[in-house]
């Protein structure tokens, strides 16, 4: 569903995606593993198009991100995105952050907004908490409107970059259970994250980056249990 050809993106001298190839096919969960500044990130921001490649293609659900005719704001709704920062607005009940994007992205009305923003809410664990405002939610509540917010769209696929790297340790566990069940429903999903647990027990594949360039990737029992690059090897002994 995700084909990355060559993927080069440089900021100024330095070059931070080395030609890089990466493809999710779909209902598949794949997770990004590596060094601070290895380009994880940039990689994802790429993928809807938030950085804009050098050189290289995308091609998601068919269609080529990279080209001119492509309507780019057509394409990103394809594709989801949760960042470690969960910015709602912090005026909005849960129920209206989620129902601000149905609106605006889709162009759906008050009535129907507010009735897939309360199911997408739900779907989350978060059915009770609806017209809470952010600062009455714990960290891991916001992240799950976050969330809600994304799904809510309907997207083909969802990136995750750091989705509980803000968060209190007792809050990860509720986020990583909602992402279980976005991938046992079906979702395509690529996650960048330092959950190593999350990983071995979730990923259908692992991928290792460093200094812009994907080093080698696999199922996660042979990427944890024998990984055959050295730079792999020593990530890996300093997480464990
Ligand atoms: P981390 O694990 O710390 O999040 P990462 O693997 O996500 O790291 P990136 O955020 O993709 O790494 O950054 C890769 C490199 O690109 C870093 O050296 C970073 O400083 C640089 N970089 C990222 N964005 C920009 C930018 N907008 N302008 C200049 N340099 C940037
Ligand atoms: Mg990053």
């Amino acid at each position: 569903i995700i084909d990355a050809r060559g993927l080069w993106k440089r900021f100024g001298n330095l070059a931070v995606l080395k030609g890089v190839d990466l493809s999710v096919a779909e209902r598949e969960l794949v997770f990004i593993i590596g060094p601070s500044g290895s380009g994880k990130s940039t990689l994802l921001r790429c993928l809807n198009r938030l950085e804009e490649p050098d050189d290289g293609s995308i091609q998601v659900d068919g269609i080529e991100l990279l080209s001119p005719k492509t309507d780019i704001n057509a394409a990103r709704r394809r594709i989801g995105m949760v960042f470690q920062s969960f910015n709602l607005y912090p005026h909005m009940t849960a129920r209206q952050n989620v129902m601000l994007a149905l609106r605006k992205v889709l162009g759906k009305g008050k009535p129907e907004a507010g009735e897939i923003a309360a199911r997408a809410l739900d779907r989350v664990g978060l059915g009770d908490r609806m017209e809470h405002y952010p600062a009455q939610l714990s960290g891991g509540q916001q992240q799950r409107v976050a969330i809600a917010r994304a799904i809510a769209l309907e997207p083909r696929v969802m990136l995750f970059d750091e989705p509980t790297s803000a968060l209190d340790p007792e809050l990860v566990g509720g986020v990583l259970n909602v992402m279980r069940e976005l991938r046992q429903d079906g979702m395509t999903m690529v996650v960048v994250s330092h959950e190593m647990a999350f990983a071995r027990a979730a990923a259908d594949r692992v991928v290792f980056m460093a200094d812009g360039e994907k080093l080698e990737e696999g199922p996660p029992a042979r990427i944890f249990g024998e990984p055959q690059h050295e730079r792999t090897r020593a990530f890996i002994r300093q997480i464990d």
